[in-house]
């Protein structure tokens, strides 16, 4: 695929963020002239962008998009990646990510339109609920509780598709949504209570592995490089449909723990926990139109993802995990 990020103005909502910064890093190896990461810090931090500081065309907005973009000048592509993405995050900010998946999405796509940008809206395997259907493609319409502690961000985000195609339908914006499958790898935050943080944490301080309800529920974990790929090449395509992008691989959350232990040689026992209210049963993406539409699948094992992300939490928390 040519490299048509080559020379490009792109801005990256939710720049600092785990996604974000990957992504930002992508953008400058792929020869982007500028890169304006805007993110208000609510759960990013600036030291995910911090390397990225000595990149030329890199430059870091602090802003909230839900009071609007500060922009000057042309645009070729806007990523729309702000917002809280872990269970404990939106629950404790459950306004605010309403408000970003509203009114911070109407913002991102104004800019858009203002400047004739691409914008990518990045959705999630949340709008799919608690799925009925398995694996999910997709056609699949969900199974959300509009009203449970999980709505929040999933109808934040259904909305936000919702928004992207009308601005699309209405107004002619060139417009792209990724759902996003669950995605670890360094840069999460130890304290963000997604299952990898937590277990990898609980490994590599030999504590025991905390597994909320009986631990048969599924999940599919796509390492972040094959990830922020999929996203690039969704950006460059001409596909204005949803597409999921994540990995097919699904273990249940006591394989996972068992993976986790097998990749940082440690951890203790099983306990468990109650199980949180609405949490899927079950998650796998059929990827098979991001195969057909965009010729990406993923290529980093669970394995190799693993011992990228022990090592990068080594590192940074410097032997004992702290806290
Ligand atoms: N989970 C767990 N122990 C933890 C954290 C999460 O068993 O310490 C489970 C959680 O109940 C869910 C799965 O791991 O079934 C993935 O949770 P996560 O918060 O990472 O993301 P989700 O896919 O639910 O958004």
């Amino acid at each position: 695929m040519a490299n048509r990020f080559d020379g490009a103005r792109v801005a990256v909502l939710g720049g600092a963020g785990f996604l974000g910064s990957h992504l930002c890093e992508r953008l400058a190896q792929e020869g982007a002239a500028e890169i304006v990461a805007v993110d208000n810090l609510i759960t990013g931090t600036l030291r995910n962008v911090e390397e990225l500081r000595a990149h030329k065309g890199f430059r870091f907005v602090q802003a909230d998009i839900t009071e609007g973009i500060p922009w000057d000048g042309p645009c070729d592509f806007v990523f729309n990646l702000a917002s809280p993405a872990s269970p404990i995050d939106y629950a404790k900010r459950p306004v605010e990510t309403l408000r970003v998946g509203s009114q911070g999405t109407e913002n991102a796509l104004r800019l858009a339109e203002r400047t004739g940008a691409t914008f990518l809206q990045a959705s999630t395997s949340e709008v799919y609920g608690d799925p009925l259907v398995h694996p999910q493609t997709e056609d699949y319409w969900g199974n959300v509780n509009p009203i449970g502690p999980r709505s929040c961000y999933d109808e934040s985000k259904r909305y936000a598709e919702a928004l992207t195609m009308a601005y699309r339908r209405a107004r002619g914006v060139k417009t792209r949504i990724v759902r996003i499958f669950n995605t670890y790898g360094p840069r999460m935050r130890l304290d963000d209570g997604r299952v990898v943080p937590a277990f990898v944490a609980q490994a590599l301080r030999g504590e025991d592995f905390t597994v909320f309800g009986d631990g048969r529920q599924t999940r599919s974990f796509c390492y972040v490089s094959d990830l922020i790929d999929g996203i690039c090449r969704l950006m460059l395509s001409d596909e204005s449909d949803p597409v999921n992008v994540g990995n097919p691989r699904e273990l249940t959350i006591l394989e996972f723990a068992e993976a986790v232990r097998a990749a940082a040689g440690g951890g203790g026992r099983i306990v468990h926990r109650p199980m949180p209210k609405d949490d899927p049963k079950q998650r796998r993406p059929d990827i098979s139109r991001a195969k057909r539409l965009l010729g990406w699948e993923p290529r980093v094992s669970l394995e190799e993802g693993l011992k990228e992300t022990i090592a990068w939490f080594r590192r940074v928390v410097g032997g004992p995990v702290a806290p």
